[in-house]
Protein backbone atom coordinates (compact mmCIF):
# COMPACT_ATOMS: atom_id res chain seq x y z
CA UNK A 1 0.00 0.00 0.00
CA UNK A 2 1.15 3.33 -0.87
CA UNK A 3 2.24 5.53 2.36
CA UNK A 4 1.53 9.46 2.90
CA UNK A 5 3.09 11.83 4.86
CA UNK A 6 1.81 15.29 5.73
CA UNK A 7 4.42 18.20 6.26
CA UNK A 8 3.74 21.69 7.07
CA UNK A 9 5.70 24.71 6.05
CA UNK A 10 4.69 28.13 8.59
CA UNK A 11 5.64 30.95 9.74
CA UNK A 12 4.87 34.89 9.54
CA UNK A 13 4.05 36.75 6.33
CA UNK A 14 7.39 37.45 3.84
CA UNK A 15 8.83 34.57 4.76
CA UNK A 16 9.25 32.63 2.06
CA UNK A 17 6.21 30.03 2.58
CA UNK A 18 4.85 29.79 -0.38
CA UNK A 19 8.33 29.94 -2.18
CA UNK A 20 8.85 26.99 -0.38
CA UNK A 21 5.91 25.01 -1.30
CA UNK A 22 6.57 25.74 -4.80
CA UNK A 23 9.89 24.40 -4.59
CA UNK A 24 8.70 21.18 -2.98
CA UNK A 25 6.05 20.60 -5.52
CA UNK A 26 7.82 21.62 -8.88
CA UNK A 27 10.77 19.04 -7.77
CA UNK A 28 7.86 16.31 -7.04
CA UNK A 29 6.31 17.63 -10.46
CA UNK A 30 10.25 17.24 -12.11
CA UNK A 31 9.84 13.59 -11.22
CA UNK A 32 6.16 13.27 -12.61
CA UNK A 33 4.11 13.06 -9.37
CA UNK A 34 0.69 13.42 -10.37
CA UNK A 35 -0.16 16.65 -7.96
CA UNK A 36 -3.12 18.84 -7.42
CA UNK A 37 -2.60 22.38 -5.73
CA UNK A 38 -5.32 24.45 -4.38
CA UNK A 39 -5.15 28.05 -2.64
CA UNK A 40 -7.62 29.56 -1.31
CA UNK A 41 -9.63 32.06 -3.18
CA UNK A 42 -9.42 35.00 -0.33
CA UNK A 43 -5.45 35.13 -1.74
CA UNK A 44 -5.38 36.48 -4.97
CA UNK A 45 -2.13 38.67 -4.56
CA UNK A 46 0.00 39.28 -7.39
CA UNK A 47 -3.07 39.14 -10.03
CA UNK A 48 -3.07 35.35 -10.97
CA UNK A 49 -5.91 34.16 -9.47
CA UNK A 50 -5.18 30.55 -10.56
CA UNK A 51 -1.04 30.45 -8.87
CA UNK A 52 0.53 30.20 -6.00
CA UNK A 53 2.68 32.92 -6.54
CA UNK A 54 5.38 33.45 -4.13
CA UNK A 55 7.31 37.04 -3.86
CA UNK A 56 10.56 35.95 -5.71
CA UNK A 57 8.24 35.97 -8.67
CA UNK A 58 7.63 32.07 -9.12
CA UNK A 59 4.43 30.70 -9.27
CA UNK A 60 2.98 27.15 -9.81
CA UNK A 61 -0.62 26.60 -11.14
CA UNK A 62 -3.33 25.78 -8.40
CA UNK A 63 -6.96 25.55 -7.99
CA UNK A 64 -9.06 28.64 -5.96
CA UNK A 65 -11.24 27.42 -3.66
CA UNK A 66 -13.00 29.12 -0.25
CA UNK A 67 -13.93 25.35 1.17
CA UNK A 68 -12.80 22.25 1.68
CA UNK A 69 -15.69 20.49 0.20
CA UNK A 70 -14.77 22.00 -3.00
CA UNK A 71 -11.31 20.62 -2.94
CA UNK A 72 -12.89 17.39 -3.08
CA UNK A 73 -14.68 17.75 -6.70
CA UNK A 74 -10.97 17.84 -7.86
CA UNK A 75 -9.21 15.12 -6.29
CA UNK A 76 -9.40 11.54 -7.75
CA UNK A 77 -8.32 9.21 -5.01
CA UNK A 78 -7.06 6.76 -7.51
CA UNK A 79 -4.62 8.69 -9.51
CA UNK A 80 -3.00 11.00 -7.26
CA UNK A 81 0.32 11.08 -5.60
CA UNK A 82 0.73 14.34 -3.90
CA UNK A 83 -1.36 17.32 -2.74
CA UNK A 84 -0.22 20.59 -1.84
CA UNK A 85 -2.35 23.53 0.11
CA UNK A 86 -1.63 27.48 0.23
CA UNK A 87 -2.85 29.39 2.89
CA UNK A 88 -4.23 27.17 5.07
CA UNK A 89 -5.18 29.66 8.01
CA UNK A 90 -7.93 30.44 5.75
CA UNK A 91 -9.88 26.67 5.89
CA UNK A 92 -12.23 25.48 8.21
CA UNK A 93 -9.84 23.20 11.02
CA UNK A 94 -12.33 20.11 11.41
CA UNK A 95 -12.67 20.03 7.43
CA UNK A 96 -9.33 20.38 6.66
CA UNK A 97 -7.74 18.00 9.28
CA UNK A 98 -10.46 15.44 8.27
CA UNK A 99 -9.27 15.87 4.34
CA UNK A 100 -5.94 15.27 5.19
CA UNK A 101 -6.02 12.07 7.39
CA UNK A 102 -8.06 11.18 4.74
CA UNK A 103 -5.76 11.66 1.76
CA UNK A 104 -2.58 10.45 3.91
CA UNK A 105 -3.59 7.47 6.49
CA UNK A 106 -6.74 6.09 4.56
CA UNK A 107 -5.24 7.00 0.60
CA UNK A 108 -1.52 6.70 1.02
CA UNK A 109 -1.36 10.59 -0.79
CA UNK A 110 1.27 12.96 0.74
CA UNK A 111 -0.13 16.48 1.52
CA UNK A 112 2.35 19.34 1.77
CA UNK A 113 0.45 22.37 3.00
CA UNK A 114 1.58 25.88 3.49
CA UNK A 115 0.39 29.07 6.27
CA UNK A 116 0.57 31.26 8.58
CA UNK A 117 1.29 30.44 11.93
CA UNK A 118 -0.46 33.20 14.07
CA UNK A 119 -2.26 36.46 13.38
CA UNK A 120 -1.25 39.56 14.23
CA UNK A 121 -2.17 39.70 17.78
CA UNK A 122 0.43 36.35 17.98
CA UNK A 123 -2.92 33.80 18.15
CA UNK A 124 -2.01 30.57 16.56
CA UNK A 125 -4.37 29.91 13.84
CA UNK A 126 -6.04 26.67 14.88
CA UNK A 127 -6.31 25.34 11.10
CA UNK A 128 -2.06 25.65 11.21
CA UNK A 129 -1.67 24.30 14.85
CA UNK A 130 -3.59 21.03 14.34
CA UNK A 131 -1.88 20.19 11.24
CA UNK A 132 1.21 20.98 12.60
CA UNK A 133 0.62 18.79 15.44
CA UNK A 134 -0.31 15.93 13.39
CA UNK A 135 2.43 16.69 10.78
CA UNK A 136 5.45 14.14 10.09
CA UNK A 137 7.43 17.30 9.51
CA UNK A 138 6.96 20.77 10.07
CA UNK A 139 9.13 23.57 8.72
CA UNK A 140 9.65 27.12 10.30
CA UNK A 141 10.00 30.00 8.30
CA UNK A 142 11.26 33.56 9.27
CA UNK A 143 11.58 36.58 7.81
CA UNK A 144 13.72 39.53 8.08
CA UNK A 145 12.67 41.95 10.76
CA UNK A 146 11.90 45.65 9.04
CA UNK A 147 12.42 47.29 12.32
CA UNK A 148 15.92 46.38 13.34
CA UNK A 149 16.98 44.52 10.07
CA UNK A 150 19.38 41.98 11.45
CA UNK A 151 17.32 39.74 13.13
CA UNK A 152 15.11 36.66 12.80
CA UNK A 153 11.32 38.07 12.47
CA UNK A 154 9.10 35.37 13.63
CA UNK A 155 6.25 37.85 13.71
CA UNK A 156 3.34 39.25 11.41
CA UNK A 157 2.94 42.72 12.66
CA UNK A 158 0.09 44.86 11.41
CA UNK A 159 0.95 48.48 10.97
CA UNK A 160 -2.81 49.48 9.51
CA UNK A 161 -6.15 48.42 9.36
CA UNK A 162 -8.72 47.31 11.84
CA UNK A 163 -8.74 44.64 14.59
CA UNK A 164 -10.27 41.98 12.41
CA UNK A 165 -8.47 39.02 12.33
CA UNK A 166 -8.07 38.70 8.41
CA UNK A 167 -6.98 41.65 6.92
CA UNK A 168 -6.14 40.73 3.74
CA UNK A 169 -3.33 42.70 1.92
CA UNK A 170 0.35 42.51 2.29
CA UNK A 171 0.55 46.93 2.47
CA UNK A 172 -0.88 46.24 6.25
CA UNK A 173 1.84 43.97 7.33
CA UNK A 174 5.46 44.10 8.14
CA UNK A 175 7.45 40.75 9.67
CA UNK A 176 8.75 41.51 13.32
CA UNK A 177 11.43 39.94 15.27
CA UNK A 178 10.53 39.12 19.26
CA UNK A 179 12.09 42.36 20.46
CA UNK A 180 10.81 44.63 17.97
CA UNK A 181 7.07 42.94 18.49
CA UNK A 182 7.23 43.49 22.11
CA UNK A 183 8.46 46.84 21.92
CA UNK A 184 5.31 48.65 20.52
CA UNK A 185 2.37 46.78 23.12
ZN1 LIG B 1 13.62 43.64 15.22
Amino acid sequence: MKKGRLDVISGPMFSGKSAELIRRLTIQDIAQKKIVVFKHGLDDRFGRPQDISSRNGNYLSAISVTKVAEMNEHLDFDNLDLVGIDEIQFFDRDELVALCKKLVDEKGISVIVCGLDSDYLQVPFETTAHLMALADSVYKTSAVCMQCRDTDAVYTHRVFGGDNRVEVGSDNYEPRCRSCRVNVK
